[in-house]
């Protein structure tokens, strides 16, 4: 599919791009836009409403407004509309899947499959809706009854990043609505169409004037700050760089708001002397170029035990450069560009810094246009105190490394401030275990290079954040317990 054909441009006239405040899409107060770009083609794709700080005031007073009646309607109410929305966003898997490669240049495949994966936390939620229920006991000296329940948290501002653009919104959307919160949704402003493509499925599906209220802003700064000092916000959850992850604490300190933070990663991929080396070679393509390198949960580090090591980069290098590259949108492709130029600069730099110190290009190492891509590259060689060994790469490159023995690499894996995903191969079931206990990091994949689920909780810990989204206890960081002491 070549650019601007019908299908893309019949998709994107048909996004509502206005913001969607109590249950109505409107302009921004300013009048103004932004644009968003195809980092394929550099050229335009739309514009979308830029929303002002009063508009963002405006969505919290509708999530005020709409609070108390959508924190009493039933349970089950609650869930079967997010069940009909998991149904209504599976049926239109192919416009938001061509829509998310188009703002956001990920191959169609892998666009289908985090419609997919966004989908399944509207089912998970529409299913843990009904049992967020309390508890009723006897205190232990018998002198009175113990009875808590659970009570939404309150109006919640969900931000979230480019890189899984309908992903990361239903992961807080769903537990948040399941709870009874109510929410203020603002999108990376890289891409803001799927995530204007989803609230036009939540309007249709009939969810009430102000449960969800969209605000797309080119500004998130001076739209946000407004929202972490107003009395009628109650938490925060957001998902993004630790760097902005930080600020926003600050800011939200003085509110005294719940937070949740899912922060960046620079997970640890280790592969012991007993791995199942073809296994480990599949599980890196997935870890490495799932979204071209582009996730939190990226194999940032590839560990491979010194008798392996040989092999192993060999047969990385061939898989990697076998990879086709290209617009998202085209039969085959399995790589698509990056999101940004600065993201190709950053890149470009870190690639050259880990090469005048040593490191070996195996193959790639370098960017081209039009469109922000750079070539599938592995680096064998690299000093363990290179920039990208302690910085998020968030590109296709993956530098290989050698260790002697487990103290080793555990040593090595746990040297970083962030601790969201490490993974793991090995056949020996005690070595796992024990590895698994020993990693600082809130997941770990065991022979498998993706762990995310939405039956299971997804989180970091360190400077990776706190908080889980998924899993049991996703639907913790929209509730409040409440207890009552009740006299016998
Ligand atoms: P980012 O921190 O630049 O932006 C994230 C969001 O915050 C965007 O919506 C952006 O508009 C908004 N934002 C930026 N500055 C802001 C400010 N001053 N005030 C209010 N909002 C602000 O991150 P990004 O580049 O969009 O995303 C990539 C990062 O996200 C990586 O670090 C990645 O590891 C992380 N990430 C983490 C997870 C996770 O679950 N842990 C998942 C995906 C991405």
């Amino acid at each position: 599919m070549q650019s601007g054909t019908d299908q893309e441009e019949r998709l994107l006239r048909s996004v509502k791009t206005e913001l969607f405040i109590g249950g109505t899409w409107r302009p921004s107060a300013s009048d103004s836009t932004f644009e968003v770009v195809d980092p394929s083609t550099t050229q335009v794709l739309a514009t979308v409403a830029d929303a002002t700080p009063a508009d963002a005031l405006d969505a919290l007073q509708s999530a005020s407004d709409a609070a108390e009646s959508w924190a009493n309607r039933s349970p089950r109410e609650r869930g079967e509309l997010l069940r009909r929305c998991f149904e209504l966003t599976i049926e239109r898997r192919e416009e938001l899947a061509l829509l998310m490669t188009l703002e956001m240049g990920k191959p169609l495949a892998e666009a289908r499959g985090e419609v997919t994966y966004a989908a399944e936390f509207l089912r998970w939620f529409s299913e843990e809706a009904v049992r967020a229920h309390g508890e009723y006991y006897l205190a232990p000296e018998g002198t009175m009854r113990i009875m808590t329940s659970r009570r939404p948290v309150g109006p919640s501002l969900l931000i979230t990043p480019w890189n899984f653009p309908l992903a990361m919104a239903t992961r807080k959307i769903a537990p948040a609505l399941a709870a009874g919160c109510t929410v203020v949704l603002k999108p990376a402003e890289l891409t803001p169409l799927t995530a204007h493509a989803f609230v036009g499925i939540l309007e249709e599906i009939g969810l009430p004037p102000g449960v969800v209220n969209l605000i797309s802003t080119s500004n998130p700064a001076a739209v946000t700050e407004p929202l972490l000092r107003d009395r009628r916000l109650r938490k925060l959850s957001f998902t993004g760089s630790t760097e902005v992850g930080r600020l926003l604490m600050a800011q939200a300190a003085p509110n005294l708001l719940r937070l949740s933070m899912e922060l960046g990663g620079n997970a640890p991929f280790v592969i012991f002397d007993d791995a199942d080396l073809d296994r480990a070679v599949e599980g890196v393509m997935v870890a490495k170029m799932r979204n071209m390198g582009e996730a939190c949960t990226s194999a940032n580090r590839i560990y491979v035990h010194e008798s392996r090591v040989g092999e192993f980069s060999e047969r990385l290098s061939q898989a990697m450069s076998s990879l086709r590259v290209g617009r998202g949108t085209e039969d085959g492709v399995q790589v698509g560009p990056l999101i940004e130029a600065d993201a190709v600069t950053k890149v470009d730099s870190l690639v050259a810094e880990a090469r005048e110190r040593g490191a070996r290009v195996l193959t790639g190492g370098r960017s081209f246009g039009p469109g922000y891509f750079y070539e599938p590259t592995v680096l064998k060689d690299v000093p363990v105190d290179a920039r990208m060994a302690h910085e998020e790469i968030f590109g296709p490159v993956a530098p290989v490394f050698s260790f002697s023995d487990e103290d080793e690499v555990v040593a090595l894996a746990n040297s970083t401030e962030f601790g969201l995903v490490a993974y793991l191969y090995t056949q020996r079931l005690d070595r796992a275990l024990r590895v698994i206990d020993r990693l600082e990091t809130g997941m770990v994949g065991v022979n498998q290079g993706m762990v995310s689920n939405a039956a299971g909780p997804f989180g970091g810990v360190k400077h990776s954040g706190f908080g889980r989204e998924g899993g049991f206890e996703g639907i913790d960081e929209y509730l409040e317990t409440k207890y009552a002491a009740i006299a016998l």
